[in-house]
């Protein structure tokens, strides 16, 4: 585990002007620069390439070329396996650089960041090494004068785009996957989380990656993003960010070449207490860090919280106590529970959803506002908004920040009907000691994924992806193999 003083040293090196990595190397961008500004203090960091149209059309074509003469795809199981391994290790080995890196450029709490960037990470890289030559295709049952032979072909060309919030480890759930099926990727993070990204791809490409396998291409989503949407040449996207962004992706791909795309999207996940959950104290605890880690912005974050009424007081005031006892602060100091927002922008967005809540009936239990001024930086206090009814913008909509809905209910048939009462399936959560309740829930909650007395709790063997306009397929898990495979069947007369 890392201590303050390499923290410190670390968050004082320079990080030099950055550029695109195409076909193995870096190159300019011709689509100009962005500065990269740090939520910590305000201060420029470094700037980032912005790849052009032509540009990100080069990377796709180097991966192709990359796809197509085998370097990567043709090779064998245990070769890719061995390469993915040493990415893990690597990774691993440079885990307090990569998250105090990631922590600069994003602002997420450092103990939060070592252990869900570079650390899941590494995990990811090596469950994908171990489970690629544990899947086969298949022989058919067919009458006995036809072997039927189906294949599991790697797609070609992946697209990647991911949000800012976990770029390695969201990263790393699309790339890992596709490389252990034998795929080329070109890869775009988002704007203010692309600098661990530039260097996992030197780490890939130094672990012995072949040129063009993986490519980076920086930029606006506009820009760059759009680009490889509807890029001609790109045969899977696999996206990991906003819901409008998403619509835009299907649209992409209907007005180009009709790639599949999977999209993991938001949430406005409800997290259930009935008065008879075992440890109230303990979901008051757990509850709280389930909306306000990473200033609230995580996808399956627990955004709503749906109290039975007999408990409601008590249990939202000891949920105010956890409130108000976290320590929002620098990401890069070890004692801070939660770091900055991750953008000026993005805490403008929060605090216009607390307007919205108070004109719309809501009560401003703790919170709403903008806090550690004097660090230049970008924070939010932990926010509850009692009092917010189905019909409002905090009930509906996902703010992305430290900011919880608190709704209040009567009976388990109401919290089922409030937990589903949005557009969204993402996450959710129950508590209660009642184990025929807590199996009712999950068949009811519509979403992806329903914890029952914990919230937060993952791993790679398990999917995470949601239903409605949380998105569709999933991230992680054998699972996640066939989004980088096309299924091919032999039909062969005997
Ligand atoms: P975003 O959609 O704005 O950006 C995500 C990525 O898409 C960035 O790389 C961005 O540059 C790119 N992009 C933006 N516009 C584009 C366009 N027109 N064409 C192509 N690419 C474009 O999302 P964000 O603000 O970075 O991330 C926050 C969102 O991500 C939230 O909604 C959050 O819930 C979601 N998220 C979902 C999951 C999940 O697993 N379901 C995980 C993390 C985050």
């Amino acid at each position: 585990m890392a201590d303050q003083t390499q923290i410190d040293r670390l968050r004082l090196r320079d990080i030099a002007p950055q550029s695109l990595f195409i076909d193995g190397a870096w190159q300019p961008g011709a689509g100009g620069e962005l500065d990269v500004v740090s939520p910590i203090d305000g201060a420029t960091l470094t700037t980032l390439a912005v790849a052009s149209a032509t540009d990100v059309e080069n990377a796709v074509a180097s991966a192709r070329r990359a796809f197509d003469d085998g370097c990567w795809s043709r090779q064998s199981p245990a070769a890719r396996k061995k390469v993915l391994y040493a990415i893990a290790d690597k990774i691993e080995a440079e885990a307090l650089e990569l998250a105090v890196l990631g922590v600069r450029d994003n602002g997420t709490e450092f103990n939060m960041a070592f252990k869900a960037e570079p650390g899941s990470a590494a995990g990811t890289f090596r469950y994908y090494a171990e489970a690629l030559d544990k899947v086969a295709g298949e022989v058919a049952p067919t009458a006995s004068d036809v072997l039927a032979l189906v294949h599991r072909m790697p797609v070609g060309v992946v697209g990647a785009i991911v949000p800012w919030n976990f770029p390695l480890m969201i990263a790393a759930w699309k790339l890992a996957p596709a490389l252990a099926m034998g795929n080329s990727v070109v890869l775009k993070p988002a704007e203010s989380a692309s600098l661990s990204l530039l260097r996992l791809a030197e780490i890939c490409s130094e672990c012995g990656l072949p040129d063009g396998v993986l490519n980076v291409v920086t930029g606006t989503g506009a820009e760059t993003g759009a680009t490889l949407a509807k890029s001609m040449g790109v045969d899977v996207l696999a996206f990991t960010g906003a819901g409008t962004t998403g619509r835009r992706l299907l649209e992409a791909s209907a007005a180009s070449n009709l790639k599949r795309c999977y999209l993991e999207l938001g949430g406005k996940s409800p997290n259930i207490v009935f008065a008879d959950a075992p440890d109230l104290a303990k979901a008051a605890k757990v509850s709280a860090m389930g909306i306000f880690r990473n200033s609230g912005q995580v996808c399956v974050a627990g955004s709503r919280l749906l109290v039975e009424a007999s408990i409601h007081d008590e249990f939202v005031e000891a949920l105010k106590a956890e409130a108000e006892a976290l320590r929002v602060g620098d990401p890069l100091d070890l004692t801070t529970q939660v770091g900055a927002v991750n953008s000026e922008e993005q805490l403008r967005r929060n605090l216009s959803f607390v307007d919205m809540a108070r004109a719309e009936g809501g009560r401003v239990l703790t919170g709403g506002n903008r806090i550690l001024q004097d660090l230049g930086g970008s924070y939010m206090a932990p926010t509850i908004v009692t009092g917010v009814t189905p019909d409002t913008a905090l009930f509906q909509r996902e703010v992305f920040g430290p900011v919880l809905a608190v709704t209040k209910f009567e009976t388990e048939e109401q919290a089922l009907t409030l937990a589903n009462a949005t557009s969204f399936g993402l996450a959710s959560a129950v508590w209660t000691a009642d184990l025929s309740r807590a199996h009712r829930m999950v068949a009811g909650i519509r979403a992806g994924l329903v914890h029952v007395n914990t919230y937060g709790g993952s791993d790679n063997t398990v999917p995470l992806g949601g239903v409605g306009q949380s998105g569709n397929g999933h991230d992680k898990s054998l699972h996640a193999l066939d989004k980088y495979v096309d299924l091919k069947t032999a039909w062969i007369q005997l």
